[in-house]
């Protein structure tokens, strides 16, 4: 993976890496350095929760050629695990993520120093994307959404970016951003970079360092069921959804070591409601989404369907 993110900082060498890169430790510090920056500059941002790898890079990398500045966070976010989850657990490794960021040719980077930095004591207010307690993550992590939806906001709140690079490996996430900067009048344009994978097709992720040898050597199953639903999709005119849940979960039971199917989705790119099936005729395409557990290490991955990419990527 070291070798992937240094392909790919070689390939898209930006002009101004090597630069210093500015650490903000407070709410006050970030919004001091923001303050000091040209008005009129367009700021890029990139939300991470630390433990960095290529894909996260590669969000860097698209910012850094579109905008004037970089800026990105380091914050393991409270609200969005639930309980049992791996909050405490979760890879830590800032050092080494201050110097991808650095390679990268970050200008700036907000790393919040407790949770008491972002949240207030008893907050009266957050944001409630209800729609999406009911689908994919939200189901089995109710208060998921709303965690994510919130600390965006907050987190745009602080930074005050032109543009926002999430990873379409969570696409949820990056449709619930698409929406609360929509419904929410914020001046902000959301982009969608693609999957940054590992040659078995497996995407890349900083929980993927809890997957035990035997578990990752099979862990690109999921990417590989992925794939032959979208073909089944895309060879015929329609199919139901339950035609192609069934072609993706028949692959993955087919894996010994994997322990539980969460779901597997076929969901509109517009607000990730399930359809009932994929035709052709559906303008805005489909996002084919599933979650397993290998062993006890949750796995998340999704294809596009269709059309999905344009309504996705959008035209730049
Ligand atoms: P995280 O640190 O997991 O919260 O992720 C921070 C950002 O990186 C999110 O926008 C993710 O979607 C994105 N990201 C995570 N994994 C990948 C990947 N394999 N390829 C591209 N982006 C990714």
């Amino acid at each position: 993976m070291l070798a992937l993110t240094r392909g790919l900082l070689r390939q898209h060498r930006a002009p101004q890496s090597g630069r210093a890169l500015h650490v903000c430790k407070s709410i006050a510090e970030m919004r001091a350095y923001r303050r000091s920056t040209n008005a009129h500059s367009t700021l890029g941002f990139v939300p991470t929760m630390g433990a960095l790898h290529s894909g996260h890079v590669s969000l860097a990398i698209a910012a850094r050629k579109e905008c004037d500045l970089v800026a990105g966070s380091i914050f393991v976010n409270p609200t969005q695990f639930g309980v049992g989850e791996d909050l405490d657990k979760y890879p830590r490794t800032l050092q080494s993520d201050l110097a991808m960021l650095a390679d990268a040719g970050m200008d700036v980077v907000f790393v919040p120093e407790s949770r008491d930095e972002m949240y207030a004591p008893n907050p009266l207010c957050h944001v409630e994307p209800a729609p999406f307690s009911r689908i994919m993550e939200g189901v089995a992590r109710p208060d998921f959404f709303r965690g994510v939806a919130t600390i965006v906001c907050k987190l745009f709140n602080v930074v005050q970016p032109t543009h926002a690079y999430f990873g379409q490996k969570d696409i949820s996430q990056c449709i619930l951003v698409q929406r609360l900067v929509q419904d929410l009048n914020m001046p902000v344009c959301v982009r969608v970079c693609e999957t940054m994978r590992a040659e078995d097709g497996l995407a890349l992720s900083s929980r993927n360092v809890y997957l035990s040898a035997s578990e990752r050597a099979v862990a690109g199953v999921l990417y590989k069921a992925l794939q032959a639903g979208k073909a089944l999709c895309e060879g015929r005119s329609e199919v139901s959804r339950a035609a192609v849940v069934s072609t993706c979960e028949e692959i993955l039971r087919a894996e010994p070591l994997l322990s539980r199917i969460e779901y597997v989705s076929l969901a509109s790119p517009t607000d990730m409601e399930e359809l009932v099936s994929f035709s052709h005729a559906i303008g805005d395409g489909a996002v084919l989404s599933a979650a397993i557990r290998l062993g006890s290490v949750r796995l998340i991955d999704n294809v596009l369907v269709g059309s999905a990419p344009q309504h996705i990527y959008g035209n730049r």
